[in-house]
């Protein structure tokens, strides 16, 4: 197996596009369990670790850039204030060691229904920063980049140079069912986040559906109806809660069973949204 190891984004690239059979190692979080597993036995691996600007995220055009190398512990310790949503599910994810190691753009390069970064990706609005050195940047929304299981829109000689997310305007929150308290799985995960400025709220369903998504007819059902200067009525929660469950497609599998998963995530959104509500009307 070969060993790449660039120093420099130019330099990634260059391998990439040399060797697209070439698998990306950030964190190795994902990437170290597999091959320990022998579940798959790449003929290269391309280290980014020695790549710096992937680590650094920075406030750039109204969004916070995070860099793909960024851990999950830097986003704890310095974007809980911009991200909070993001925070909270980087809070939920494996142990301490898990968290300094893995990865936000790791976690996109895995594309599993049931990474935790998903769901607060998608209801902020995110957008996925990947290059080639062939066809230089492509931006593309988180809600076009999970195509399948693990199956993403990235291209064989891409590699994700960061993630774009707006700071928060409203409050977010992320839940999470496991089967335990840590260290686990998602059974299902849910993510909210309030855009008062727009009158929007956008959401994010996890570990529910081939692929993380949007509960499109839930967000349209409270751009409709949802009074911002009113306490939350309790029907429209308990409707917005059903359409988020509508809008999943769970599988029974070792974690739970479909029927369950999706009571769970009516359960999650309805209450995600109550606190995000109640913390938006008394900031107000
Ligand atoms: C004990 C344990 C507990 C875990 N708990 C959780 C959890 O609670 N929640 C959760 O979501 N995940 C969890 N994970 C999975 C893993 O930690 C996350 O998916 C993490 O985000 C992966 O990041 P990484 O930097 O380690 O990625 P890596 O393992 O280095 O890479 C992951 C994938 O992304 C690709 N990749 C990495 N960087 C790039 C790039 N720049 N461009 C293109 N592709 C790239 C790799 O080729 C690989 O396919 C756990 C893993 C372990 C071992």
């Amino acid at each position: 197996m070969d060993f790449l190891r660039p120093t420099t984004w130019q330099e990634a690239l260059a391998a990439k596009a040399d060797r697209p059979d070439a698998v990306p190692l950030q964190g190795g979080t994902d990437v170290m369990v597999e091959l320990n597993f022998d579940v798959r036995r790449p003929a290269a691996l391309l280290d980014l670790t020695r790549v710096p600007e992937l680590r650094a995220w920075e406030m750039t055009g109204g969004y916070c850039r995070i860099g793909a190398g960024v851990s999950y512990a830097t986003v704890i310790e310095e974007l809980s204030g911009p991200l909070p949503g993001l925070a909270q599910a980087a809070r939920t994810v494996g142990s301490p060691q898990i968290r300094n190691r893995g990865s936000v753009g790791g976690n996109l390069g895995a594309a599993s229904p049931a990474g935790d970064s998903h769901p607060p990706l998608l209801a902020a609005g995110a957008v996925v920063e990947v290059e080639s050195r062939e066809r230089g940047v492509r931006m593309i929304p988180a809600a076009e980049f999970y195509l399948g299981v693990k199956r993403s829109a990235l291209e064989p000689d891409e590699l994700i140079r960061a993630v774009h997310v707006p700071p928060a305007t409203g409050p977010q929150y992320f839940s999470k069912v496991g089967t335990r308290n840590a260290m686990v799985i998602a059974v299902c995960s849910f993510a909210i986040a309030l855009h008062p400025r727009e009158r929007r709220v956008g959401t994010g369903i996890g570990s529910a559906a081939p692929t993380p998504r949007r509960a499109r007819e839930a967000e349209e059902l409270l751009a409709r109806e949802l009074d911002w200067s009113a306490p939350l009525d309790p029907a429209l929660a308990h409707r917005f809660g059903e359409l988020c469950a509508r809008a999943a497609a769970p599988i029974d599998d070792v974690r739970g069973s479909a029927a369950y998963r999706a009571h769970a995530l009516g359960v999650l959104a309805r209450r995600t949204l109550t606190w995000a509500w109640n913390d938006y009307r008394r900031a107000a």
